[in-house]
């Protein structure tokens, strides 16, 4: 009989919770920046073996969810622009390299990176390359970083931001998606 009687306050509270995230959700609107681009090569090990150093042009595509602000925006597309741009630029025309990959071993050495590989050792000036926090430079840990970055940079000046995602195409075929919400 009591849990018969807890069931009614409970069912009580869910519907609560229910129509306040109905509410939050209806007033969410979405924009999507594309086009956004930036050239990189990386290489990435995959069953005990390593592949070729290779670039790739990297296309970004950035959608953000919000309320709309005092000017009828999630935010304003040039200022999303101007954000992906100033991220893709970090890592524009660089060597992406993983820090923490069991198969590719990075060292520094006066301005050099020495990076050991299953098929050979590379050796290229420091200013070139860039050494990521990932298991492996793929696609899906660019955007995560990618989407990790971007919402820690547009959350600071627009408090009506609620999720960001990320999508990374490395080709036309084949793209990582990354959803963080605020
Ligand atoms: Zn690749």
């Amino acid at each position: 009989m009591d849990a018969f009687l807890l069931f009614f306050p409970i069912l009580y509270l869910l519907r609560n919770t229910l129509w306040k995230w109905v509410r939050i959700m209806s007033k969410q609107v979405a924009v999507t920046v594309s086009g956004i681009d930036f050239a990189a090569a990386h290489f990435v090990s995959e069953g005990g073996k390593c592949e070729l150093l290779h670039g790739h042009n990297y296309h970004v595509t950035a959608t953000i969810w919000g309320e709309l602000n005092h000017l009828g925006m999630v935010i304003d597309f040039r200022v999303l622009k101007q954000h992906l741009r100033q991220l893709c630029k970090q890592w524009d025309h660089l060597i992406l390299l993983p820090s923490n990959s069991k198969l590719i071993k990075v060292s520094q050495q006066d301005n050099q990176t020495k990076v050991e590989t299953s098929e050979g050792t590379y050796s290229f000036p420091a200013k070139n390359v860039e050494i990521l926090n990932v298991v492996e430079t793929t696609a899906e840990e660019l955007a995560r970083i990618f989407c990790k970055q971007l919402l820690g940079n547009i959350t600071k000046e627009h408090s009506n931001i609620s999720q960001v995602r990320v999508e990374l195409a490395e080709s036309s075929t084949s793209r990582a998606i990354v959803t963080m919400l605020v």
